[in-house]
């Protein structure tokens, strides 16, 4: 079996270069360097092209070394330019993955699993069983078929920013997550600063300073309701993690990378959006560093919720504002293809074993 390249960060690489390959060790960092410019800043597919590289080396590489397995089998544009991809993996699980063009940005969110095993009662992905933890190579692959898509592979970045939005959830996947994280930050790799990626989390506190010794992007967290009683009843994760252990986690995470963590309230109607709900939002955003997104809730096959209106989430938003706090809402990019937050969802399903 050939070793998939986009599993290996920089380091990795330069062991795989020198123990599989034979590279003799003062020439690693180059041979390393190389290669990374190449597939990562260049979106080099096969080290035929690699031409800077002696043909013998070339030749030994490409016995030793496959590239991005994933691909894309179908794309969703919707009226607003979002554009919705549905990613076949080499195993043929599929997941999808999205990409956000705005006015000064551009955002991919990408997915960590197939499937998920929170079951938040709001969102359509808790309603696909969890598959598996995707690789670090699967989770790169995401983006590269974007940027592929997009044609993204100049100094000037059409795709600026990540979000670990996507199906799944990250810290439950922590080993491959900080792998692909790695291969994102590497100056040599896709080179994107700490503030060019978000990691979203349901709030899987006990993995949170891992997550802040080690990745140190934005965080955010998936709130949507300011006690536990409420939390609870709408993400069964809380259950395990309560929302007082969650702030302990979270003020470790900000101390270290001195950032405000994100805090995600989805708005929905009579059940989180009461001005009571306000305060106590407030109380709990006067205990460490965040800012709160309030979310427009979308609507997808089978749910029993409905979106706040427009002017009751202005209220909520101003309430949060008045006492001091940083409140802005979200507005929902791609509900007309199924692509935006919490509506992702794919047919995969876990094989028995027989
Ligand atoms: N599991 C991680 C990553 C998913 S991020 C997490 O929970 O953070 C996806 C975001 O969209 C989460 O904040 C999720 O709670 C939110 N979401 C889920 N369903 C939604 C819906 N129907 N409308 C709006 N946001 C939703």
């Amino acid at each position: 079996m050939k070793q998939n390249l986009l599993d290996l960060n920089y380091e990795d690489l330069k062991s795989f270069l020198n123990l599989k390959v034979g590279v003799e060790e003062k020439k690693l960092n180059m041979r390393a360097q190389q290669i990374f410019n190449a597939v990562y800043q260049k979106g080099l597919k096969n080290f035929s092209n690699l031409t800077t590289i002696p043909l013998e080396l070339r030749q030994k590489l490409e016995k030793t070394i496959s590239f991005n397995d994933t691909k894309i089998v179908k794309s969703y544009v919707s009226k607003d330019g979002t554009q919705k991809f549905l990613v076949e993996l080499s195993d043929g699980n599929k997941v999808e993955c999205v990409y956000i063009p705005e006015k000064t940005r551009g955002t991919i969110c990408v997915s960590s699993q197939v499937g998920c095993s929170l079951t938040c009662t709001f969102c359509r992905s808790g309603t696909q069983k969890l598959v598996k933890n995707l690789s670090a190579s699967e989770i790169i692959g995401q983006i590269i078929l974007v940027k592929n898509k997009l044609r993204d592979w100049s100094d000037q970045k059409i795709v600026s920013n990540i979000v670990f939005m996507g199906q799944g959830e990250p810290l439950i996947n922590l080993k491959n997550l900080k792998k692909s994280i790695q291969i994102l930050k590497d100056k040599n790799g896709l080179n994107y600063g700490n503030k060019k990626i978000t990691v979203s989390t349901s709030g899987i506190a006990n993995k949170i300073p891992e997550a802040a010794d080690e990745i140190g992007t934005y965080l955010a967290l998936s709130l949507h309701a300011p006690n536990d009683k409420l939390r609870e009843e709408i993400m069964p994760i809380n259950k395990k993690f309560n929302i007082q252990n969650l702030i302990r986690q979270l003020k470790y995470y900000t101390s270290v990378v001195k950032e405000p963590i994100f805090l995600e309230y989805v708005m929905l109607k009579g059940i989180n959006d009461s001005e009571e709900c306000a305060k106590q939002l407030v109380k709990l955003m006067a205990q460490f560093p965040s800012k709160v997104n309030l979310i427009e809730f979308n609507r997808w096959p089978g749910v029993k919720f409905e979106p706040t209106e427009r002017k009751d989430i202005e209220k909520f938003s101003k309430y949060i504002q008045d006492k001091g706090f940083m409140s802005f809402i979200r507005r929902s990019r791609g509900d007309d293809v199924l692509a935006a937050c919490g509506q992702l969802r794919t047919e995969s399903q876990k094989r028995k074993n027989t």
